[in-house]
């Protein structure tokens, strides 16, 4: 017998980690694919954290901690908002969970309701409508192209607020296109949310050390300190560390969301894993140097591999501003393969594994990660112009 809930019904599994699942699997059938639809650093993970978390389990750190995070992590973790992002906030309105993912579905399922609205930028990240769609809220799609660096305007936010808008989701560096959004346009999107005291934001910064241009990485709630009673401001290490398996997620926000998120998780996860926490203090208070390198590799790569795309007859991709993705553009190749998930297994077939612009909201087109080092970069960009010519 099977059963399931209505909410369930309303979702579908997260079509990254499925495209990503399907690639290992055939990797450990022999395959040859090259996978570039995760987003995922394959640079190791620095060996003072995973010292610190072999540290970890040899002190016996293997019990539950606080739901929300020990008191060191959460230290850390607002010590990371101060430097790094600008906000400054007590532990006590900051909170820790398996990854950012899991902040935001315990903020959502925390605020959303029936009849609740969610504006979301798309081309989206994958879990954004899912998880809004799980609380029982409608998600209104704020439609960003790529000639204007797949940003939105202040008219565009204003014309689609309503009186059931909850949340606004900003996410700059932006996954799936790279957009970033520089302090200009976060002032005119203030002054619109300024004018709609109700509207809650989710500001995602787990890309923030990824930037690309010349500006500093700028966040809402540092930038508009009045605002910042309503602003949740995710982050993590996943990312910026290359701890994906690790899952720390960090946040800081009003008081009464970060408690009504850590009542979430206390009937969830119960709370982050002590071994990942004790791996991401380390990572959080150690050193930051390489960060600047890494970027700067993440740099040449996204230079190569957009150079490598665009040769390609039928596809084009602008420059992305931050993260590691390049949001290809396919539209010339849909009469050959009729939409962008028959392009996308074409291109497995033909070894390489990348994610159709539909799973995020967008269409005729794909993402491709840019976070695998620069020989299977290059092979997986010769592997796709074969396969398209
Ligand atoms: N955020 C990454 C991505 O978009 C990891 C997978 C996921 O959680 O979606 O590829």
């Amino acid at each position: 017998m099977k059963v399931t809930s209505p909410a369930l019904s309303r979702i579908a599994p997260s079509q990254t980690t499925a495209m990503t699942d399907r690639a290992t699997a055939l990797r450990e059938a022999g395959v040859d694919v090259i996978s570039l639809s995760v987003g995922e650093p394959d640079f190791a993970t620095p060996a003072h954290v995973l010292e610190a978390a072999k540290a970890a389990l040899d002190a016996g750190q293997t019990k539950y901690t606080p739901v929300g995070g020990t008191a060191r992590m959460k230290q850390a973790a607002a010590q990371h908002f101060a430097r790094d992002l600008g906000i400054e906030a007590p532990v006590s309105q900051v909170t820790v969970s398996a990854g950012g993912k899991q902040a935001i579905f315990h903020a959502i399922a925390a605020t959303v309701g029936e009849g609740d609205e969610v504006i979301v930028p798309s081309p989206w990240w994958v879990s954004y409508p899912e998880i809004v769609h799980y609380a029982g809220g409608s998600v209104v799609p704020l439609q960003t192209v790529a000639k204007h660096g797949f940003r939105f305007t202040a008219g565009d936010l204003e014309a689609q607020i309503g009186p059931r808008t909850r949340w606004l989701m900003l996410n700059s560096p932006g996954n799936p296109t790279g957009a970033v959004y520089d302090e200009a346009m976060l002032r005119s999107i203030a002054d619109v949310l300024r004018r709609h005291p109700g509207v809650l934001v989710m500001s995602d910064d787990i890309y923030s050390p990824l930037i690309y241009t010349d500006a500093p990485h700028v966040t809402l709630a540092a930038l508009c300190p009045d605002l910042a009673d309503r602003i949740l401001t995710i982050s993590g290490v996943s990312k910026s560390h290359a701890m994906t398996g690790f899952r720390i997620g960090v946040a800081t926000g009003p008081e009464w969301l970060i408690r009504a998120m850590e009542t979430l998780q206390s009937h969830s996860s119960g709370n982050p894993c002590s071994i990942s926490q004790a791996a991401a203090i380390a990572a959080l208070e150690g050193p930051q140097q390489f960060l600047a390198e890494w970027r700067d590799r993440f740099r040449a790569r996204r230079d190569m591999v957009v150079d490598a795309i665009n040769a390609i007859p039928g596809l084009a991709t602008p420059v992305p501003d931050g993260a590691f993705y390049c949001m290809v553009d396919a539209t010339p190749l849909m009469d050959r393969f009729g939409d962008d998930a028959a392009l996308a297994l074409h291109l497995l077939d033909q070894g390489v594994a990348i994610v159709p612009a539909s799973a995020f909201g967008g269409r005729d087109g794909f993402r491709i990660s840019f976070a695998a080092d620069e020989a299977r970069l290059r092979e997986a960009c010769s592997r796709i112009a074969k396969a398209l010519t």
